[in-house]
């Protein structure tokens, strides 16, 4: 980052994103003053080579700015004391987002941007978007909220494209941040800590298509609706002399056939209908193993739509469908781990709640389904009218109690403690089922009981289906 050579900023969490931050900004000729409530990432920064310092103790006359990690409070419940004490001293606080954001206005203003978020599919939108746009071979550079942090990927540069997953703890963040095209997907009662209220939280994820030259915009639930109906109201009162919208916000959904805007054909073709009216079809996701079941439609739908908007088109050699077909997926959200004569083994180890498990649930027939953990208010209640597909349900963790009584009576279910011994269970089962079968791993629950995370639970799933004989 060099558009802050000179300057002194302070850095307050030096978790993966804060360390790379103070790491890009030191290297750009800035000063840095960084300091975490934890030791050890303090250790850690020290080691780098960073300067080190209570920020309770510093100086705020001579600091430009306070960078604090996404997932510190800023606002609710409370402001987290180095945000009250920058703001006290009349000192702007960013996140690195913002800072990427000013860093492109500085040294390549054209290049182009796509944002993405959403309450859900986030990661899968940006990994497709990302590599729909890198199997046509563009120079794509994918991070954020997904993988590497925004600081440590190639600098914005003319003719290449950042692919950024952003959570609205990052928009609040980055004031600054006017995507080419910016995308929000979905909206729903999730996350609401830190935003306070559920109108809170929306209203921040929409300033990003506020801001956005294009967008596109989920009208499959109330919330988003209202952020696409707002959207196009204001664009109407900007450009009064105009009879309709500009097109720069285009609505998304895979429930209705919208007139304008991008929906599904058939239950499974992208098709694009802009403004101009030269509707066109993008690609379709049917027979796609990693783009499983209607959300994973929705999150095709906005990838492809984007690809459009920027430029690659579905004419051309089928760029779209092929860079659909060749989606590698990601792993633990409906992740195919393993076949085994008539079973199919599927990792879904990131449901973590019963809106994630339903998802899968509903993009399979005979399931050998294994589920439990810590489990969240409401347990599975809300996936009963979905129990007709579970050929028997496998309990591990705290969970099983609660699930056995939601479960009992509507379908099978047995208590199996481990994930080994469900793993082992319900592939002895599927095996002697007739016909295709699934043992789908979607617990409905967090991982902490008997895991660190779920990427750990889901690789523990992995390894053990590869232990069986297939
Ligand atoms: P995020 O990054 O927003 O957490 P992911 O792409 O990691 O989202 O997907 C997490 C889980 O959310 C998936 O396993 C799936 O169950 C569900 N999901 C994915 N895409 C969508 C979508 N478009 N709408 C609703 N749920 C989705």
């Amino acid at each position: 980052v060099t558009h802050c050579a000179g300057r002194t900023l302070a850095l307050f969490g030096l978790g993966g994103s804060g360390l790379a931050t103070a790491d890009a900004l030191r290297a750009g000729g800035a000063r840095v003053v960084c300091w975490d409530d934890a030791e050890a990432s303090r250790a850690k920064a020290e080691a780098a080579g960073h300067e080190v310092s209570d920020l309770r103790t510093v100086d705020w006359s001579g600091v430009a700015s306070l960078v604090l990690t996404p997932g510190v409070p800023l606002t609710h419940p409370e402001p987290h004391w180095s945000a009250t004490l920058a703001a006290a001293a009349g000192v702007e606080i960013v996140g690195d987002v913002e800072l990427f954001c000013r860093e492109r206005a500085a040294i390549a203003p054209g290049a182009e941007l796509v944002a993405i978020t959403g309450t859900n599919g986030k990661s899968t939108t940006t990994a497709l978007t990302a590599h729909l746009f890198r199997s046509a071979g563009r120079d794509v550079q994918m991070g954020g909220n997904i993988g590497t942090a925004v600081l440590a990927l190639e600098p914005p540069a003319a003719g290449r494209l950042h692919v950024l997953e952003v959570s609205s703890y990052q928009i609040d963040l980055a004031p600054g941040l006017a995507p080419t095209v910016g995308m929000l997907l979905n909206l729903s009662p999730d996350h609401i800590d830190r935003h306070g209220t559920f109108e809170n939280y929306a209203a921040v994820k929409e300033r990003l298509i506020a801001r956005s030259e294009r967008s596109l915009v989920g009208v499959d639930d109330p919330a988003c609706a209202d952020v696409f109906e707002r959207a196009v109201e204001r664009e109407m009162r900007l450009h009064a002399r105009h009879l309709g919208p500009s097109g720069r916000h285009l609505p998304v959904s895979v429930r209705q056939d919208l007139p304008t805007g991008v929906s599904l054909s058939g239950g499974h073709m992208v098709l694009m209908r802009p403004y101009d009216g030269r509707e066109r079809l993008l690609g379709g996701v049917d027979g796609i193993s990693t783009l499983r079941g209607l959300h994973n439609a929705q999150n095709a739908c906005f990838a492809a739509a984007c690809a459009d908007l920027l430029g690659l088109r579905a004419a051309d050699a089928h760029v779209i469908q092929n860079g659909l077909n060749t989606f590698g997926g990601l792993p633990h959200r409906m992740e195919e781990v393993g076949r085994s004569g008539n079973t199919l083994f599927i990792n879904d180890s990131k449901a973590t709640n019963a809106d994630s498990a339903e998802k899968a649930l509903l993009s399979f027939d005979r399931v050998h389904w294994i589920l439990g953990g810590v489990p969240k208010a409401g347990g599975i209640e809300a996936l009963v009218p979905l129990f007709d597909r579970v050929a028997r349900a496998y309990l591990i963790g705290d969970a099983a109690d609660e699930f056995a009584r939601t479960l009992s009576g509507r379908a099978l279910s047995r208590r199996c403690g481990t994930l080994a011994k469900a793993v082992a269970a319900a592939a002895a089962d599927a095996r002697q089922a007739p016909g295709n079968q699934t043992v789908l791993f979607s617990p409905a629950c967090a991982s902490f009981d008997q895991f660190r995370n779920f990427e750990a639970r889901g690789d523990a799933f992995r390894a053990l289906v590869s232990e069986l004989a297939i």
